[in-house]
């Protein structure tokens, strides 16, 4: 393919993408496809001769389409949302064409320094305190990573080389793996996994600790379980703090969690994947009181921010640690840096190359500003409310945690089976797609607010839909 020709694809994928979102809704948002599907559609080897893209375009809706859950249709309620905007998609395309690599400031300047001033305007909508800015601070800054889970691991692996650095210092005989046997880490039963894996990489000890009656990890849950592990002569070290977790968007006490980390030496990371966008809102900052204590905090823009997949924010106190912790000092990437201070943000992630994910920040704040950007998390929260009122004006439901932002938790009063019964029945339906959740064998469905197209008529249809469900499950369940 030469330029001449990108052009014409260029042009024909851009409508291609233009008009699949704009007819979305005409979709239901789950594919009808068993296991296996697209084995059969495709050669099993590649071609040995390029083909003309007329086929591979054609190939688009024979192949791909019918195995593709719609996450952008207004019908989509599942999990927690996907950013896609347009800003955001020609800020990928650019990062593609451009195609420079950015794992050390010198191997692609722009990529590392633009970067640095976006964390800075996203660190500044979210009022976080000045130590996790560079613009404020020598000591802190952020990072695009790729994923909260990939986040709360490099915090976690972080914490681990400082805390057996410390102990070897004034252990000189312990060994590294004496020190692992004795780490733990803590996190809450409502917290998203990413913590647990983060902690079974790590190879640490994690004590999942139970929640309060609103969902959240308290101090005196957490303090009582570091002096136990202490008193056992194991050395308490890293928390994963959520806040709005994933099952059904409940908060950590971070103003509690964090002195008792302070007093314990313990890494506090906070994981605000989803809910941590919202905080640009200052009606919704409330959320992060307590951030002061954290060691490192991460958000998913690509969640809540209008900037499709991949991009996560993550911000740390001390960048020392970050860039120390898995130091290696490579001959072919020194670089001079003329006396100014730049990350190498090799040294702070898993991977080593690293795309231009800033420019579709860049892209995406400049085009929908600070107030477009509060406009969208308004709009999905004020849809949640409506609703969570329908809900309530249905005698047979019950609301089962508190509604604070995007995401409604709801089930029939009653036992767990009726609820099973009634996701059932509504994904047979398929014209909605939610998913389901449990906590302390409570099951409930989980209703989010995800696509930014949609509108209250969205919501009243899936309220019809859910109601006429339920009616089934109840003339079911009379016999
Ligand atoms: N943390 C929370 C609270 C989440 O809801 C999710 C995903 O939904 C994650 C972490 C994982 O995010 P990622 O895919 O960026 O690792």
């Amino acid at each position: 393919m030469d330029a001449e020709e990108f052009r014409t694809r260029g042009r024909q994928m851009v409508d291609y993408v233009a008009d699949y979102l704009e007819t979305i809704g005409s979709r239901r948002p789950l594919p009808d496809v068993t296991p296996g599907y697209l084995r059969e559609l495709i050669p099993n080897t590649a071609p040995d001769k390029g083909e003309n893209f007329n086929n591979v375009m054609a190939d688009l809706d024979r192949v791909i389409m019918p195995g593709l859950t719609h996450w952008h249709s207004p019908q989509f309620h599942a999990y927690f949302p996907a950013s896609n905007s347009f800003p955001a998609l020609l800020g990928d395309i650019l990062s593609g064409g451009l195609g420079a690599i950015g794992f050390t400031w010198a191997s692609n300047p722009a990529c590392t320094e633009l970067e640095l001033v976006m964390m800075d305007w996203l660190g500044k909508m979210l009022q976080l305190p000045s130590h996790f800015l560079y613009s404020e601070s020598v000591t802190g800054g952020g990072i695009i990573q790729s994923s909260s889970s990939e986040s709360a691991l490099m915090a976690l692996l972080c914490a681990r080389t400082e805390v057996i650095r410390k102990l070897q210092k004034h252990n000189p005989d312990m060994s590294k793996g004496q020190v692992l046997d004795k780490l733990v880490a803590y996190t809450s039963i409502e917290s998203h996994s990413c913590i647990e894996r983060a902690a079974m990489i790590g190879l640490v000890t994690i004590r999942v600790l139970p929640s309060d009656d609103h969902g959240a990890l308290r101090g005196a849950t957490l303090e009582k379980a570091v002096k136990e592990d202490k008193a056992k002569g194991n050395i308490p070290f890293y928390l994963g703090a959520c806040i709005g977790t994933t099952t059904r968007c409940t908060f950590d006490n971070l103003k509690e969690l964090g002195p008792i980390c302070t007093d314990n030496n313990m890494w506090m990371h906070i994981d605000a994947a989803y809910a941590g966008s919202a905080c640009i809102c200052p009606e919704f900052r409330y959320i992060l009181d307590g951030i002061e204590h954290a060691d490192s905090f991460a958000l998913n823009p690509h969640k809540w921010l209008q900037v499709n997949h991949d991009c996560t924010a993550m911000w740390v106190k001390d960048k020392d640690l970050m860039e120390g912790a898995f130091h290696i000092d490579y001959y072919i990437l020194r670089h001079v840096n003329n006396g100014v201070r730049m990350p190498d943000f090799r040294h702070w992630q898993i991977p080593f190359g690293r795309r231009f994910r800033s420019l579709k920040l860049w892209f995406v704040m400049r085009s929908f500003g600070v107030s477009g950007l509060q406009a969208t998390i308004r709009k999905d929260v004020s849809l949640a409310k409506h609703f969570e009122s329908l809900v309530r004006a249905d005698s047979r439901f019950e609301i089962v945690a508190e509604v604070v932002l995007g995401l409604v938790c709801f089930r029939l009063k009653g036992d767990n089976n009726k609820n099973e019964r009634l996701n059932q029945l509504i994904k047979e339906d398929g014209r909605i797609h939610m998913t389901p959740s449990k906590v302390k064998d409570m099951y409930f469905l989980r209703f989010a607010i995800c696509a930014t197209r949609t509108q209250e008529a969205d919501v009243n249809f899936a309220w019809d839909i859910v109601q006429a469900m339920a009616n089934k499950v109840i003339a079911m369940s009379n016999g």
